[in-house]
C-alpha cells in the first residue's frame, strides 16, 4: 500500500533522544492508538518541559500509525513550522530500558506549547457572561470584538501552509488546535490523520478515521472511486499533480472543519456537542445552506450577533467554509466527486469578521 511504499522516507526521523533523558509527569490524553504524556526533557541546559505520545500496545495497527505521525510530523516541521507543534523528535525505549510510565517502543515529543485547546476555552460557559471569548482576548492580548476572527485567521493561515505543501490535517477540531503560550498564536496538532498527497503518505482512499462531527458530508478528501486517482495512488504512486489537487479539491476537507470550528466560536450555543450534531443535521436537510439552517435552527438573535457584525462578514465567511463537493456514490460504494468546477476557498482570510 501507499502506506508501505512511504517506509523508506523514514529515512529522516527527525532528531533521536535517550529514554535516560526523559521522564513522564502525568497523562494529558488517550485516544485510540495512543497515550499522550506530559514530561521532561534532560538536556546540556536544562530541564525542558515536553509533550510525549506512545503508540498503544496491542493494538492493531497502532505501529503503523504512529510511523505515520512520525512521518508527518517530520514533514510538517520542515514544510509548515509555524503551523504545528513543535517537533521534537523520537525515542525509542527498548526492553532494557522500559519502566512503568515509559514503556517499550516508539515515542513521538513535542515542546509543551501550552495548557489550553481552543476546546479547553469552548468549555468555559457562565450563564451571564460569554467567558470564553474573555478568555481568548485576555491570552491573545486582544479585544473581544476580534478575538473570533484572530483564532480562524490563524487556523486559517496555519492551514494555507500545510494545504501549500500538499497535507490535509483531515482532524481539525477544537481539540486538535493548542495555544502556543509562548508565540501568544494557535497551532495545529495530531497528525494522526494528516495525509501528505504529493507522496501519498496515510493516505488510503476510503478509509475514514475522522471526528463525524467536524467531518464534511462528502466524508472523504478525494472520491474514492475515480479512474485517475487509482492511476496516481495505486499504480505509479506519484506525486498528486496540482491539475487533480485543483480538480478535487481535497483541501476543502479541512476548510468545512474550519467552518464548524467557527460555528461554535461564533455561536455559543453549539459548543455543546449536542447542539452541533443537531445543527449539523439541519445543515444537511437544508442542502448545506447555512442561512437556512440558522433560520430553521431558530436561534435567538444574541446567539448569532457576532456573525451579523460587519455587514455579515462573518455569515460570508461560514457560507464559504462550509461548501461541501458534490458526490455520486457508485454501485459497488465507492465515492465520486462531481461539480467541482465550482470556486476555489481562497484561504487565508484577510478580512477581519
Ligand atoms: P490524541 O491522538 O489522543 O487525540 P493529541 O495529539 O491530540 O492526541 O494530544 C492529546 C492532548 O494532549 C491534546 O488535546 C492536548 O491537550 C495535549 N497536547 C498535545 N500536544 C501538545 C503540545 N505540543 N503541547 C501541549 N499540550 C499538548
Ligand atoms: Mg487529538
Amino acid at each position: 500500500s501507499s502506506r508501505l511504499q512511504t517506509r523508506a522516507q523514514l529515512s529522516n526521523k527527525g532528531q533521536k533522544h535517550r529514554a535516560e533523558q526523559l521522564s513522564i509527569l502525568r497523562e494529558l490524553g488517550q485516544g485510540a492508538y495512543g497515550q499522550v504524556f506530559e514530561g521532561t526533557l534532560q538536556t546540556p541546559r536544562g530541564k525542558d518541559r515536553v509533550v510525549l505520545k506512545r503508540v498503544k500496545a496491542k493494538v492493531e495497527a497502532a505501529e503503523t500509525m504512529g510511523q505515520m505521525e512520525h512521518l508527518l510530523n517530520v514533514y510538517a516541521a520542515r514544510a509548515a513550522p509555524q503551523s504545528v507543534a513543535h517537533f521534537l523528535g523520537y525515542i525509542e525505549v527498548t526492553a532494557t530500558q522500559a519502566t512503568k510510565a515509559l514503556t517499550e517502543g516508539l515515542w513521538l515529543m513535542w515542546r509543551y506549547e501550552g495548557s489550553q485547546t481552543l476546546w479547553s476555552y469552548m468549555r468555559r460557559t457562565s450563564l451571564f457572561r460569554d467567558e470564553c471569548l474573555t478568555a481568548l482576548a485576555a491570552d491573545l492580548c486582544l479585544p473581544e470584538p476580534v478575538a473570533v476572527a484572530t483564532v480562524i485567521q490563524q487556523l486559517c493561515e496555519n492551514l494555507s501552509a500545510m494545504h501549500a505543501a500538499g497535507l490535509v490535517h483531515r482532524d481539525v477540531k477544537p481539540a486538535n488546535i493548542i495555544f502556543a503560550e509562548q508565540e501568544k498564536r494557535f497551532k495545529l496538532i495530531d497528525l494522526g490523520a494528516c495525509a501528505d498527497l504529493r507522496a501519498g503518505t496515510n493516505y488510503i482512499p476510503d478509509e475514514g478515521i475522522m471526528d463525524p462531527s467536524y467531518c464534511p458530508p462528502e466524508q472523504y478528501c478525494l472520491p474514492t472511486d475515480s479512474p485517475d486517482l487509482a492511476r496516481q495512488f495505486g499504480v505509479v504512486r506519484s506525486a498528486m499533480s496540482p491539475m487533480l489537487w485543483s480538480r478535487y479539491k481535497p483541501d476543502r476537507f479541512d476548510s468545512w472543519s474550519t467552518g464548524m470550528v467557527l460555528l461554535q466560536l461564533a455561536i455559543p450555543r453549539l459548543r455543546q456537542m449536542e447542539s452541533l450534531r443537531d445543527f449539523t443535521k439541519l445543515l444537511k436537510r437544508e442542502d448545506c445552506d447555512i442561512y437556512a439552517a440558522v433560520k430553521a435552527a431558530r436561534l435567538p438573535a444574541k446567539q448569532t450577533a457576532l456573525l451579523e457584525a460587519e455587514q455579515g462578514a462573518g455569515w460570508d465567511l461560514l457560507a464559504g467554509l462550509l461548501r461541501p463537493r458534490s458526490v455520486q456514490v457508485m454501485d459497488d460504494g465507492g465515492v465520486r466527486f462531481v461539480n467541482t468546477k465550482s470556486k476555489a476557498i481562497r484561504l487565508p482570510v484577510s478580512a477581519a469578521l
